[in-house]
């Protein structure tokens, strides 16, 4: 079994003496920066103006243009949109990337897909929660964490794994397991699992079972809480005990049309299409296609998602969730970013 690394594993001394540099305040950047404050880290902040900036401010942190934050640090931390990190990277942080500073990301992408080139005198690394934002923050501060990865991908200094690990310590990760792994597998394996089964798998499954109770002249609004509502239920019960747990709690009706009609509806044929996806990935064809779209402001982004929010299945369910107000509404982020 892969070594996985817990919190008496790891010395955060070696953070001790180092200023770090989070760079942007979204989904993880809020969660990084607040629980390395809390873990004893010094923290400032690198942002542009606008509403991050204010809410990093109002959070007490010390906020500056990203420029100047990324020259005070010895370690910079990139929590940037992936579209965005080369061209701010190229034009605030690279500039002040002396010899032995550490940089670090979260998501190996734009190093793995040569859009980020370091040089050659600095450590560079990866702590990547395996969670969306606001649950690293939210279960740190219930004691607990998100599993983490980290990689190295140089290390000058002697010390980059030691201060990998102790990052991922200081976000919290290492109460529940830090993984060693590489930034092309974390790269791939990330963009996959919110392809295929995460985001993408998830939301087709759904959209497509929704969609077959109505045409067949059920009513929405029991289609809506069976193929989606329910969900998070199930997902609870695999998160606690993996997929013989879910099957524990659920009837025996239940576990038998599991048994039997799961894999009539995930066939070998959608396993082939899955190992699609994968080789899209590895050959940087995804990549290449998002990176050209953002390039042309997002044209079938912007029409799919329209479209999509149209669904029948959003319709319904706005109706029915503002009827359910124990059903906490989360940042928009997390609810659209999901397993990013
Ligand atoms: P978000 O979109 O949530 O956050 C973006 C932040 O960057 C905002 O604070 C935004 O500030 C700031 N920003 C955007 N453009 C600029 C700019 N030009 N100059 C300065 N600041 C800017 O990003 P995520 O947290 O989702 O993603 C960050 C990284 O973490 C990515 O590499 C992602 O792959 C990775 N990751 C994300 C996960 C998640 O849960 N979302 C999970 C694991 C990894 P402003 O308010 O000014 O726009
Ligand atoms: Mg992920
Ligand atoms: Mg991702």
């Amino acid at each position: 079994m892969a070594k996985v690394y817990y919190n008496g594993d790891i010395n955060e001394a070696v953070l001790a003496n180092k200023k770090v540099a989070i760079i942007g305040y979204g989904s993880q950047g809020h969660a990084h920066a607040q629980n390395l404050r809390e873990s004893g880290v010094d923290v400032i902040v690198g942002l542009r103006p606008g509403k991050s900036w204010d809410q990093a401010e109002k959070d007490g942190f010390d906020v500056k243009p990203v420029r100047e934050a990324s020259a005070e640090a010895d370690l910079i931390m990139i929590l940037l949109p992936d579209e965005y990190q080369t061209a701010v990277y190229k034009n605030e942080i690279e500039p002040e990337l002396s010899a032995g500073k550490a940089l670090a990301f979260a998501h190996g992408f734009n190093v793995h897909f040569n859009q980020i080139v370091p040089p050659a005198d600095v450590d560079v690394f990866l702590a990547a929660p395996k969670g969306p934002g606001h649950l690293v923050r939210r279960t740190y501060e219930e004691g607990a964490g998100v599993p983490g990865l980290i990689a190295i991908y140089q290390d000058v200094t002697g010390q980059a794994k030691d201060v990998a690990l102790a990052y991922a310590k200081g976000i919290g990760s290492a109460r529940a397991g830090v993984l060693e792994t590489t930034f092309q597998e974390e790269t791939e394996t990330d963009l996959f699992g919110e392809q295929a089964v995460l985001c993408g798998g998830v939301s087709a499954l759904v959209k497509a079972g929704f969609e077959t109770l109505i045409e067949a002249g059920y009513q929405p609004e029991v289609a809506y809480f069976e193929c989606l509502h329910e969900l998070k239920l199930i997902v609870d019960l695999m998160y606690e005990g993996g997929l013989e747990g879910m099957r524990y709690s659920i009837s025996d009706t239940a576990q038998w049309g599991d048994f039997v009609s799961g894999p009539r509806v995930i066939t070998a044929e959608t396993k082939e299409r899955m190992g699609e996806v994968l080789k899209d990935i590895q050959t940087g064809k995804f990549a290449k296609g998002w990176l050209l779209e953002n390039q042309l402001n997002r044209p079938e982004f912007t029409a799919i998602n329209a479209s999509e929010s149209k669904h029948p299945i959003e319709v319904v369910g706005r109706e029915l969730r503002a009827m359910m107000p124990f059903v906490k509404k989360q940042s928009k982020k997390e609810v659209t970013a999901g397993a990013k």
